[in-house]
């Protein structure tokens, strides 16, 4: 997998991912490109209708938050035969000399063979039609915003994987804002039982720690993982494990968004205060992207999970709703977080591997390359909300 700013910034101008790749390693960057002759480019694979784009001579490149947000929501394949071993190519479904629109309703990720179709025509019509187009590229992108929550869940199944703990209050408010009616979950009838929650299904507040007795333990622990299965049928959760990027991270999520991310987490406890509360500092720190929360140890569905799982340094998997993103003088981006749950770390959760052929063309931005898309310069912290759940 390689990370290249050069790609991108090729692939905002219609270059497909093969050849975008192939230029980057033959060490071209976009400022050496545009000094070439228009012969020259042809020579080096360029297509007639790219060139002149490269040249900066025809249209503006496609802004770098929306070609990052366009290719992550089709999760980099073409949303026709989402086949993940061919080249991809950002397409617009109007073509920009009608429309002059690069937002993302207008673009289109497709295999160099769909992309043929699409701008081939039979008998006068065109084979692949952009209500075609739009079609495939609405329900892809449907299909894709259920992976991450499904993959989370479907491994916590496994034997060896579990929660470690909940923001009981949070997770319950959630919930209800989603509008889930709690009485009907499954787990419901038993936590009232074992008097963990109310007739309504309020939870029961509580001194000191939380999963105190077998049957109480295991009851609140089923109605809590219920009523998380129920927020991520509602909610978009995405598991940006693998894209704790400053450069694209901050295309990516905005305030309000529930995200999971698995890794290296270091716990710090924080000082006693009035109420009881064991309080704990939660970070986890990468390419210069740091995500911090706090929560309270008491909330951990287990006694091993108190004294062994949320302390020092753990490999584990977060959901978190991101509160603010700001990046600070030395160039760190910040997440400050709440913590809705955590859970044991599950290797495909990590890898994202039950995404096939994600991040084959390594779009996502390395530390260590220059930046590319000069003429693309984004807000980082501008506020997106649109589409963001306001939880
Ligand atoms: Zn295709
Ligand atoms: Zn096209």
């Amino acid at each position: 997998m390689t990370r290249n700013p050069v790609e991108r910034a090729l692939m905002a101008r219609g270059v497909d991912s093969a050849l975008a790749r192939r230029l980057r390693e033959e060490k071209w960057t976009l400022a050496k490109l545009q000094l070439q002759r228009p012969e020259k480019l042809l020579d080096l694979g360029l297509s007639e209708t790219v060139v002149p784009v490269i040249l900066g001579k025809v249209r503006p490149p496609i802004p770098h938050d929306v070609l990052i947000k366009t290719l992550y929501d089709n999760r980099w394949l073409c949303c026709v035969c989402r086949d993940a071993d061919r080249p991809i190519i950002v397409h617009h479904i109007k073509p920009w000399a009608e429309s002059r629109d690069h937002s993302p309703a207008n673009l289109a990720v497709l295999c160099s063979i769909h992309h043929g179709e699409a701008h081939s025509r039979h008998a006068l019509e065109l084979t692949l039609t952009p209500d075609r187009l739009k079609a495939s590229k609405a329900a892809w992108e449907q299909e894709v915003s259920r992976l991450d929550p499904l993959a989370i869940f479907k491994s916590t199944q496994l034997m060896s994987c579990q929660w470690w703990y909940f923001n009981h209050f949070r997770v319950f408010e959630i919930t209800r804002h989603v509008g889930v009616d709690v009485t009907q979950l499954d787990g419901y009838q038993g936590a009232l039982r074992n008097a963990a929650c109310d007739a309504d299904g309020y939870l029961c507040c509580r001194e000191g720690f939380l999963y105190v007795g077998h049957a109480l333990a295991l009851s609140l622990y089923r109605y809590m993982t219920d009523m998380l299965r129920a927020i991520m049928v509602f909610a978009c959760v995405r598991n940006i494990s693998d894209d704790l990027d400053r450069g694209t991270l901050g295309c990516l999520i905005t305030n309000g968004d529930l995200v999971f991310v698995q890794g290296s987490y270091s716990f710090s406890d924080m000082p006693a205060d009035s109420t009881g509360a064991d309080l704990v500092r939660g970070r986890r720190s990468v390419n210069n992207v740091e995500i911090s929360f706090v929560f309270d140890r008491n909330e951990g569905t287990s006694g091993s999970a108190r004294t062994n799982w949320l302390l020092g340094v753990q490999t584990l998997g977060c959901l978190l709703r991101v509160n603010s993103i700001q990046r600070d003088l030395r160039e760190t981006l910040h997440i400050k977080a709440t913590v809705l749950a955590i859970r044991s770390a599950h290797h495909e959760l990590k890898g994202r591997l039950y995404e096939v052929g994600l991040y084959q063309s390594g779009l996502i931005g390395h530390e260590g390359d220059e930046f590319e898309d000069v003429d693309n310069a984004y807000d980082e912290e501008g506020g997106k909300s649109d589409g963001a759940l306001p939880f």
